[in-house]
C-alpha cells in the first residue's frame, strides 16, 4: 500500500464508505492517517453516586434497584431505571431504546457512563452507555481516540481503517533530516503517527503531538517560502495616481473615517502609487471598519483603469459586501460597476458574470473562492483583497495573485498612461509586469512576531481604534441553569425591536459530544419563546442558497432570533442585532468567541453577550477574560498565558490557520522552532536538492499539490 493510494485499497473500505470519506476531504491513505483524533477520552474510574455533581460525563457503578420501566411522554418512549451503590441511588433514563427493558435486570451490576442533568425530580443520568463491570475495568486509565465523525462514518470504522492503513503501509520513510530531529528532540515519524491515534498514556501523546505539530508548521513555512520565491517579482506594474473622485466619495459617507482607518488607507495608497507591488496585511479587531478601507482602495484602482477583486470566505459575507457596495455607490452616485460571483449562482448567471469580468464591464468583483476558478479571467486585475484572511490557505491567495498575470501582455499595452512613463524609462526588452497588489484583511489578532514568521515580509497596517459612539458590549458568563433568564432577556430586547443570535457548537446531535445543537435547539427555543418571535436556523450543512435566504431574512428583520453555528463568525454585519447567547461557550477558543461576539455591538444600541458555560465551573475563569475586556489582542495573549504552551488538550483556536493540530498561540514555541529550522534548511540548500533533504522535498511537493487540489474542489 502507498500513501497516495485511494482509500478502497484499505481492507473493509468499499466505494460507498470511500465516498463518505471523500466528502470530508479524505481521499488518500496519507490523508487518512493524518486525520487525527479530535480529542481523547480517558476511561475514568466510577465515582460514588453521593459525590456526583451536575455536568460532564460521569461514570457510576452499581446494581439496578428494580426492573426498568417504560413510560411515554408525547411521542417519546422513555426507559426509566434506578441504579444504586453503597453511597446512594440515581435515576437513569434512555430515550427510544425500548429493548433495554428486556436487557436490564434488577439486581445485576452495571457500569453506566453518561451525562448528568438536573430536573425537577433531582439528578438524572441521561442516555448512558452500558458496560458490564468486567468489560469496563480493563479500560480504566486508557486513552480512547475520539474522531470528528463526518456523515456516514462511525468511530469504530475510522479506528479500524486507520489500523488497517498502518498495517498495509508498513514503516514509512522519515522525511525530516536527522540533524533537525536531533536539534529539536523530535519523535520519529512512524512512532508519532501511530501514537497520536493510539496513545498509551498522556506523556507519549504529548511527545508524538509535539513532533506532528512541528511538521505542520515546518511544512507550512517551507511551502510559503517556496511559493514566495516563485513570485519574487515585486515591481509595481499597476501604479496609480490617487483620484479625487474617491475623496469626494469618502466625504459623502454617513461617517468620518477614524484616525486609524485614515492611517491605514494612506499606507495602502502609498503602496499603490509607489514603486513596489503591495503585499500588505490589515489587522483590525472586529468592527474596526476594515471594509470601507478595502472599498476605497478598490475604487482607487477602478478610477485608474484597473479591476479589483474582494474575496470573502463565505457566500453570506460576499453577498453582504456586494450589497453594501452597490448601496453606497447608488447613494453617492458613483458609476463604478460591482459584480458578484459565488458558487451558488446558476451556470448562466456565472457565464454572464465571467463575460463582464473578461470584457472589463466589471470594475470590482466581489465573491467567494469562486473568483479563483479557472474560468474567471480578468481583463485588467490590479488589486486582490482577501477578507478574513485566516480562512484562506496561502496557496489560494497566491493563485488569485497569479490571475493578474494571465493577460499580462494585453494589460500593459493598453495600460494607463501614467504607468507608461515609469515603464518606458526601463529597458524595454523586459516584459511589463502585471501582478496585482495583494491586500489581506484579518480580525485575528496574530501577534506581530508570529505574523512575520507566518507571512514573511508582508507589511502590516493595524486599525487599532473603533468608530466613535460605539457602546462597548456588556458581557456575562452564566451556568446552564440560568438559561431561562437569558431567554427572558432576548424576549425583552425583541420587544424593543432588536434581534438576537444564539450560537451552538454543533449541527446535529452526535453521541460523541454532548452540547447544544442547532436543529434541536431551535425547536426547543421556539417552544420557550412567545409565538410572535420568529426563530431561524443557520449552519454549515445548509445549501448556500438557503443560507443566503436565512441571512437576508435576518438582515431584513423577518427573523428575530437566529440559532446558528459559527458560520456567522465571519464578518456578518446586522447592526440591529444586540444580543448574542453562546451555548457551551467553554468549547470555543477565546479568540473565536471574541470573533463571534463581533457580530453584535455594531449599531447605536447597547449590545449584550451572554456566554453559557455548559460544563464544570473550572472553565469559567477562562471565559471571564471575555467579560473583562473587548480588546482582541489582549484576549489572545491572555488566552495564551492562561492555557500555557503545555495545555495540549485545550481548545484549538479553530479556523485560525489550516493546522489540524497546531495552535499558533499555545504552540508558539514549536512555531518558532519550526521557523528557525526552515530557515536553517533553506540557507544550506534552498532548492532542497541535497541528499539529506530528498525525502523532505518529496513531502513539501506533496503538501503543495494537496493544497492546490483542495482548491479546485
Ligand atoms: P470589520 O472591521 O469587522 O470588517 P466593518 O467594516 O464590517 O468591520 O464595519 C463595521 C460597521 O461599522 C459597519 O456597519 C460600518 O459601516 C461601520 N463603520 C465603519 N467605519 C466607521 C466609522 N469611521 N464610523 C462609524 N461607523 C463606521
Ligand atoms: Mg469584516
Amino acid at each position: 500500500m502507498r500513501l497516495t493510494d485511494g482509500l478502497t485499497k484499505i481492507k473493509g473500505i468499499g466505494e460507498k464508505t470511500a465516498q463518505a470519506y471523500s466528502r470530508a476531504g479524505i481521499d488518500t491513505v496519507e490523508e487518512l492517517i493524518h486525520y487525527y483524533p479530535r480529542a481523547y477520552e480517558e476511561c475514568a474510574a466510577p465515582v460514588p453516586i453521593a459525590s456526583l455533581k451536575e455536568g460532564g460525563p460521569v461514570v457510576v457503578c452499581g446494581a439496578l434497584a428494580a426492573d426498568a420501566r417504560v413510560r411515554w411522554t408525547g411521542k417519546l418512549k422513555i426507559v426509566d431505571a434506578v441504579i444504586r451503590d453503597e453511597t446512594g441511588s440515581l435515576r437513569v433514563t434512555w430515550f427510544n431504546m425500548m429493548y433495554l427493558k428486556d436487557v436490564l435486570r434488577a439486581g445485576r451490576r452495571y457500569v453506566l457512563k453518561g451525562k448528568l442533568s438536573v430536573s425537577r425530580f433531582g439528578m438524572v443520568l441521561e442516555q448512558p452507555v452500558i458496560y458490564a463491570p468486567e468489560n469496563y475495568v480493563p479500560l480504566i486509565g486508557k486513552l480512547k481516540p475520539i474522531y470528528s465523525l463526518p456523515a456516514g462514518l462511525t468511530a469504530k470504522g475510522i479506528e479500524k481503517a486507520v489500523k488497517e492503513a498502518f498495517a498495509g503501509l508498513g514503516m514509512l520513510k522519515e522525511f525530516l533530516p536527522s540533524s533537525i530531529r536531533c536539534t529539536y528532540s523530535l519523535a520519529e515519524y512512524n512512532y508519532a503517527l501511530r501514537t497520536i491515534h493510539f496513545p498509551s498514556d498522556r506523556t507519549e501523546l504529548t511527545f508524538a503531538r509535539h513532533r506532528l505539530v512541528f511538521d505542520e508548521f515546518f511544512l507550512f513555512i517551507l511551502a510559503v517560502r517556496y511559493l514566495r520565491d516563485v513570485n519574487e517579482v515585486q515591481e509595481n506594474g499597476c501604479r496609480i495616481e490617487p483620484s479625487p473622485l474617491v475623496d469626494r466619495f469618502e466625504k459623502s459617507l454617513p461617517f468620518a473615517l477614524t484616525g486609524a482607518q485614515k492611517r491605514c488607507y494612506q499606507e495602502i495608497l502609498a503602496d499603490l502609487a509607489g514603486p513596489k507591488l503591495m503585499n500588505r496585511l490589515v489587522q483590525g479587531d472586529v468592527g474596526s471598519g476594515k471594509t470601507i478601507v478595502a472599498l476605497l482602495s478598490l475604487m482607487q484602482m477602478a478610477y485608474n483603469g484597473y479591476q479589483g477583486a474582494l474575496m470573502a470566505p463565505t457566500e453570506v459575507l460576499a453577498r453582504q459586501h456586494y450589497e453594501n457596495f452597490t448601496r453606497l455607490f447608488a447613494q453617492a452616485g458613483v458609476d463604478l460597476r460591482v459584480e458578484l460571483l459565488t458558487g451558488s449562482m446558476t451556470a448562466k448567471e456565472k457565464r454572464e458574470a465571467y463575460r463582464r469580468i473578461a470584457d472589463h464591464e466589471a470594475d470590482i468583483v466581489v465573491g467567494t473562492h469562486a473568483i479563483i476558478q479557472d474560468k474567471v479571467h480578468f481583463a485588467r486585475l490590479g488589486l486582490v483583497i482577501t477578507d478574513e484572511q485566516h480562512r484562506f490557505g496561502v496557496r489560494q491567495r497566491e493563485i488569485l495573485a497569479q490571475k493578474g498575470q494571465e493577460k499580462g501582455g494585453k494589460i500593459d499595452q493598453e495600460n494607463s498612461r501614467q504607468n507608461s512613463r515609469e515603464n518606458s524609462q526601463e529597458n524595454s526588452q523586459e516584459p511589463p509586469l502585471s501582478l496585482p497588489h495583494v491586500l489581506v484583511m484579518s480580525a485575528t489578532p496574530i501577534p506581530r512576531t508570529l505574523a512575520i514568521i507566518l507571512y514573511g515580509d508582508l507589511d502590516i497596517s493595524v486599525i487599532d481604534e473603533k468608530p466613535v459612539g460605539r457602546l462597548p458590549i456588556k458581557n456575562c458568563v452564566i451556568g446552564a441553569s440560568r438559561r431561562k433568564k437569558a431567554y427572558e432577556f432576548i424576549v425583552g430586547q425583541v420587544k424593543e425591536g432588536r434581534q438576537a443570535y444564539v450560537i451552538c457548537p454543533m449541527v446535529e446531535d452526535s453521541s460523541a459530544v454532548e452540547g447544544e445543537n442547532v436543529q434541536d435547539y431551535a425547536r426547543k427555543l421556539e417552544e420557550e419563546l412567545p409565538p410572535s418571535i420568529v426563530v431561524g436556523t443557520l449552519h454549515g450543512r445548509m445549501k448556500p442558497s438557503e443560507k443566503n435566504r436565512v441571512m437576508e431574512e435576518f438582515a431584513a428583520g423577518q427573523i428575530q432570533v437566529l440559532v446558528s453555528t459559527t458560520v456567522v463568525e465571519v464578518g456578518v454585519d446586522v447592526p440591529n442585532a444586540t444580543v448574542m447567547v453562546v451555548e457551551n461557550a467553554e468549547r470555543f477558543g477565546l479568540a473565536q468567541l471574541h470573533q463571534l461576539r463581533g457580530r453584535i455591538g455594531r449599531g447605536k444600541h447597547q449590545s449584550y453577550c451572554i456566554f453559557i458555560n455548559g460544563s464544570d465551573a473550572s472553565k469559567v475563569k477562562r471565559l471571564e477574560i471575555l467579560t473583562r475586556t473587548n480588546d482582541g489582542f489582549e484576549i489572545a495573549s491572555e488566552d495564551l498565558k492562561l492555557r500555557g504552551p503545555g495545555d495540549i488538550f485545550g481548545l484549538r483556536q479553530s479556523g485560525l490557520m489550516d493546522f489540524a493540530l497546531g495552535d499558533i498561540y499555545t504552540d508558539a514555541d514549536i512555531l518558532k522552532e519550526a521557523s528557525e529550522a526552515a530557515k536553517k534548511v533553506l540557507e544550506n540548500d534552498d532548492e532542497l536538492s541535497q541528499e539529506e533533504n530528498r525525502e523532505l522535498k518529496k513531502r513539501v511537493d506533496r503538501y503543495l499539490t494537496r493544497k492546490a487540489e483542495m482548491l479546485s474542489l
